[in-house]
């Protein structure tokens, strides 16, 4: 355990943002930088196997939560987070893909500045080396991404079916100009994950002027008046303290605002009922709370189909569900597994996904009391707005007519669920309210911007209060049309810049 003495930034979770932070910010040799992360550094050897990524939300190296019973089904949801060194990079399913361009603009909505597809650019080309060497992609980042190297057979034929059915085939899908169908790059180098530990922890580790300390769990944020100066956390079985110039909350959309709240900064209300002292109003933290539902078919294949190699799910498509739309809000993807559904077991199949990429319900995150290892209240509130169910619809029969063409027709393919006896609309929505899945895209819930229910500002300064900025997917105000990763890792790139003055 280091000393813990001042610091110039405290980074609070070592996720996808936390350890381009830790890089970034070291990198200077006169800053002095704290790393905090509630789990481990030794996660599961399954972290670093592209098709085991299933099984980890359940091991240690998740938080294990699911949502409240969400109005649309009844049932809670599970919604998986990452735990240890690299958070929900060294779980998640690997995919890495801007959101189309057209979905930054409305990012401006409560009045940020300086965030617009064009901004972002340089952070996401810093982020990546993009072997496929598309326009406008990186070409000297620390993340190695690609499409997979040996696509699955039945995946090929499903984009061949895309193309068939009349879709765009597209040339870079991960790049954010392009609508269609391709293969998509994947955070997979040499056939292991490359996790934001992997390309940006692991080798500022040595630096003397970072100290990372794992298992720490942080409780509070410390001030003096309106000053963060530090915070408190767990480790090594007791409580410690540490103090710094700024401290940067990169716990995710979950950790982010649970301890704003669980430090008596939130709406008033919220703050009441879970018996917390305010230290500070602020209506937005944990309201705006968002995240891409997935409605899955499953499909029965008599063909054999081949092992998974990779992350599953290699070959996407972004698309509009209506034609006068100003960019894609639906997205397709194929997946070389049957997932469980509710109608029969598969066992030799697939599946395709088909999400809502600008989905327009609203839901919260509350904590119950200022106990650190309470859990937190997550409702999404998925398909509250009934547009998002036409979405998926739309998505279902784009998805029907593309297993329906001849090439994944080859394969011998029956689709299982929801089943073909589902065709009107009534039916098809019910499957999808029911049925669906969180795509482990949560966000929003300390949104950036310049009104009043922002939380931080453009320079991800909470608002109101110094010494306290938040730099992570909590601050993405509506959700990019692909998933969400890749975005993370830009806005983290920003924030060394708007850390370091840059
Ligand atoms: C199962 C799964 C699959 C996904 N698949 C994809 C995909 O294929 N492509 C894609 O683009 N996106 C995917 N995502 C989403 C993507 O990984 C996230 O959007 C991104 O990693 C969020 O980064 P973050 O830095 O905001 O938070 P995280 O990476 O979640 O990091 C937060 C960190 O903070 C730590 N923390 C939280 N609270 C505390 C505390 N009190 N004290 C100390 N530490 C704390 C956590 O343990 C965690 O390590 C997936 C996510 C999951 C979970």
């Amino acid at each position: 355990m280091p000393s813990l003495t001042a610091y110039d930034y405290i980074l609070v979770g070592a996720g996808t943002a936390g350890c381009v932070l830790a890089d970034r910010l070291s990198q200077d040799e006169n800053a002095r930088v704290l790393l905090l992360e509630a789990g481990s550094s030794a996660l599961p050897d399954a972290v670093a196997e592209p098709p085991a990524w299933p099984s980890l939300a359940s091991s240690a190296a998740g938080w294990g939560d699911a949502t409240v019973p969400q109005g649309a089904s009844g049932a809670p949801v599970a919604l998986p987070r990452g735990k240890g060194l690299g958070g929900s990079s060294a779980i998640n399913a690997m995919v890495f893909a801007r959101g189309h361009h057209t979905s930054y603009e409305s990012w401006s909505d409560h009045g940020a500045k300086g965030w617009t597809f064009d901004d972002l650019l340089p952070y996401f080309q810093r982020s990546e080396t993009a072997v496929s060497g598309a326009p406008g992609r990186g070409t000297n980042g620390p993340l190695f991404v690609a499409p997979a190297a040996d696509p699955n057979e039945l995946l090929l034929a499903c984009l061949s079916g895309a193309v068939e059915a009349g879709h765009r085939r597209a040339f870079d899908i991960s790049g954010g100009l392009e609508e269609g169908f391709a293969p998509v790059d994947l955070n997979i180098v040499s056939g292991r994950r490359q996790s934001a530990a992997d390309a940006y922890l692991h080798r500022a580790l040595h630096r003397p002027n970072l100290d990372v300390v794992t298992d720490a769990v942080v409780h509070r944020l410390l001030f003096d008046g309106t000053r963060c100066t530090g915070v408190e956390f767990r480790a090594q079985g007791g409580v410690r303290t540490a103090a710094a110039g700024e401290v940067v909350l990169t716990a995710g959309a979950i950790g982010s605002a649970q301890l704003l709240l669980r430090s008596g900064i939130g709406p008033e209300d919220d703050l009441r009922q879970a018996q917390v002292d305010m230290l500070h109003a602020l209506p937005g933290v944990g309201r705006n709370l968002h995240d891409h539902p997935r409605a899955n078919l499953v499909y029965r294949a008599r063909r054999p189909v081949p092992a998974a190699r990779n992350n599953h799910g290699e070959i996407i498509g972004l698309l509009r569900s209506a034609p006068e739309l100003d960019g894609p809000d639906l997205q397709i993807i194929f997946i070389d597994i049957p997932v469980p559904n509710p109608v029969a077991p598969v066992r030799n199949g697939f599946t395709i996904g088909v999400s809502p990429m600008r989905p327009a319900s609203r839901g919260t995150l509350r904590i119950t009391s200022a106990d650190p290892y309470a859990p937190p209240v997550i409702d999404p509130n998925y398909f509250a707005e009934e547009r998002d169910v036409q979405v998926v619809l739309s998505g279902i029969r784009e998805a029907r007519r593309i297993a329906s063409s001849s090439a994944p027709s080859a394969w011998g393919i029956e689709e299982v669920s929801p089943g073909l006896d589902a065709v009107d609309a009534q039916s098809l929505g019910d499957h999808a309210r029911r049925h669906f899945g969180s795509y482990c895209h949560p966000v929003g819930t300390c949104m950036m911007g310049e009104d009043e229910v922002s939380v931080v500002d453009s320079a991800l300064r909470v608002r109101g209060l110094d010494g306290l900025r938040v730099a992570d997917a909590s601050v993405i105000p509506s959700i990019p049309s692909n998933n969400t990763n890749a975005t993370v890792y830009a806005i983290a790139e920003r924030a060394a810049d708007l850390l370091r003055g840059v």
